[in-house]
């Protein structure tokens, strides 16, 4: 990279702010740092960064205003940095845009597996033909769905379902944003229907549904596929 990748996090403890702006640097992003709404605002318009991680509890603006505000005329990544005591607005901050949230205190290692998927899906959305993870693979020209060698038979639905989940990847996606995506804008947002469904496919795609390898609860958020590349690839990895 000759331009490095340029992520702004938005958090008004320094301490936190500067940990996360050190583990960043250290691995090749460049980083700015604020601690309000307000700058953390001006600052996305004027530099244009690659992703954002938002603190919640900012000072003078709720995170989730931050995220509409940014969202009338930016598709940024957003990564929320949420408390544990901040389970619901993590939630509505996914349902208002936020693509992705991390729970403080958190790993070097997560942290930086969010800032890939993120980055990751600004440069393939849209375009890609087969999914892989692990065994699982998923053709979408060919609503085809395997495990290894094995087709698996999903009803339309739970084809739907899988296909949102793959073309997302690595990110968690809430409950009510399946339910619309799959049911439509006025569906129950009653996630009964959504969890039967699941039930099935981890049936028919998990060697041992209790412990999915492949699409992961996230308690009281939602679900996330996993993005682990296949063993057996060449491709580099980072
Ligand atoms: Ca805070």
């Amino acid at each position: 990279m000759n331009q490095k990748t340029l992520i702004l996090i938005i958090e008004d403890e320094q301490s936190i702010a500067n940990s996360i702006s050190s583990i960043l640097n250290s691995h090749g992003y460049k980083t700015m740092t604020c601690g309000t709404g307000k700058e953390g605002l001006t600052m996305a318009a004027s530099h244009c960064p690659a992703a954002i991680l938002l603190d919640l509890g900012l000072p003078d603006m709720d995170g989730n205003t931050v995220i509409t505000t940014l969202r009338q005329w930016s598709d940024i990544p957003i990564i929320v940095i949420s408390a544990r005591i901040q389970e619901e607005d993590k939630v509505d901050a996914l349902d208002y845009g936020a693509d992705d949230y991390i729970t403080k205190p958190f790993t070097t290692g997560e942290l930086m597996a969010r800032i890939r998927t993120a980055l990751r899906h600004t440069i393939h959305a849209g375009n890609m033909k087969v999914f892989r993870s692990g065994e699982l693979s998923i053709d979408f020209e060919r609503h085809q769905v395997k495990v290894g060698e094995e087709d698996i038979h999903l009803t339309q639905i739970e084809y739907k379902i899988v296909a949102l989940l793959a073309k997302n990847a690595g990110k968690v996606m809430t409950y009510d944003r399946i339910i619309k995506e799959i049911w439509g804008p006025y569906a129950d947002n009653n996630n009964r229907i959504l969890r039967v469904n699941m039930v099935n496919i981890r049936r028919k795609l998990e060697k041992n549904p209790a412990e999915p390898q492949y699409i992961y609860t996230e308690i009281g958020v939602g679900y996330r596929m996993s993005d682990e590349e296949p063993e057996n690839t060449d491709g580099q990895k980072e």
